[in-house]
């Protein structure tokens, strides 16, 4: 943030920090050329050593930072100058702190890289017990189980973390609906049916009074 004026700056600080921002507050058109780089640039036109759009033309000049002009000038040809300068976007004040960090957001959404393809996630691997979520597909030493899709995602859920125990309710909330209130029988119906389809029912290990755990044998030899 880049605001001389102390009454201005403190509340926004302290909102934006309150927000989960990181911010750090300089004074000056030439503390904030010197500044360490920073994900955004809240700048100030009106700075007491040099001109708020001097400061936004040198910043832009040595970086894509993306920079939000505020300032009490509301003129129309202000904006222009402002955008043409390369400031991604324009406030003025007063403002309301929502539409402060509703503008941030939407600007650092803009800018935001964007990662040249998604990740491929392979099937998991848990020896003889393969699970590929993209296919909904799985395979126990190689041969494929047809699953019901609640059962396809309760043994995904299991698999999450393989060994540790999610309880009943965990699995209600996450396979089933998030305000189940019913009995939890529904679980044990459809662990049985799974047990018996994988055709390993120690895998899904009954942690009595807490949970289910699941705990995949090694590969037949
Ligand atoms: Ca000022």
């Amino acid at each position: 943030m880049v605001e001389d004026d102390r009454a201005i700056a403190e509340p926004m600080i302290e909102g934006l920090r309150r927000e989960g921002f990181t911010v750090s507050w300089v004074g000056t058109g030439a503390e904030a050329l010197i500044a360490a780089p920073s994900d955004l640039v809240l700048l100030d036109l009106g700075l007491p050593d040099m001109d708020g759009y001097g400061v936004c033309r040198q910043l832009r000049a040595g970086s894509s930072v993306p920079i939000i002009v505020v300032t009490a000038r509301g003129a129309e040809v202000d904006k222009v100058v402002g955008l043409e300068l390369g400031a991604d976007d324009y406030l003025v004040k007063p403002f309301g702190f929502r539409e402060l960090v509703a503008r941030i957001r939407a600007v650092l959404r803009r800018t935001e890289t964007q990662p040249a393809s998604p990740p491929v996630e392979g099937p998991q691997d848990l020896g003889a017990l393969v699970i590929d979520r993209r296919t909904r597909r799985v395979t126990v030493d190689g041969e494929e189980r047809a699953l019901t899709p609640k059962e396809f995602e309760l043994l995904a859920l299991l698999a999450e973390d393989p060994g540790a125990v999610v309880t009943r309710q965990q699995i209600l909330e996450e396979v089933w609906d998030p305000h189940w209130y019913g009995p939890t029988k529904t679980v044990d119906v459809h662990v049985a049916s799974l047990r018996r389809k994988l055709g390993h029912p120690e895998w899904i290990e009954t942690v009595r009074g807490v949970g289910l755990r699941l705990a995949p044998g090694a590969p037949a030899p």
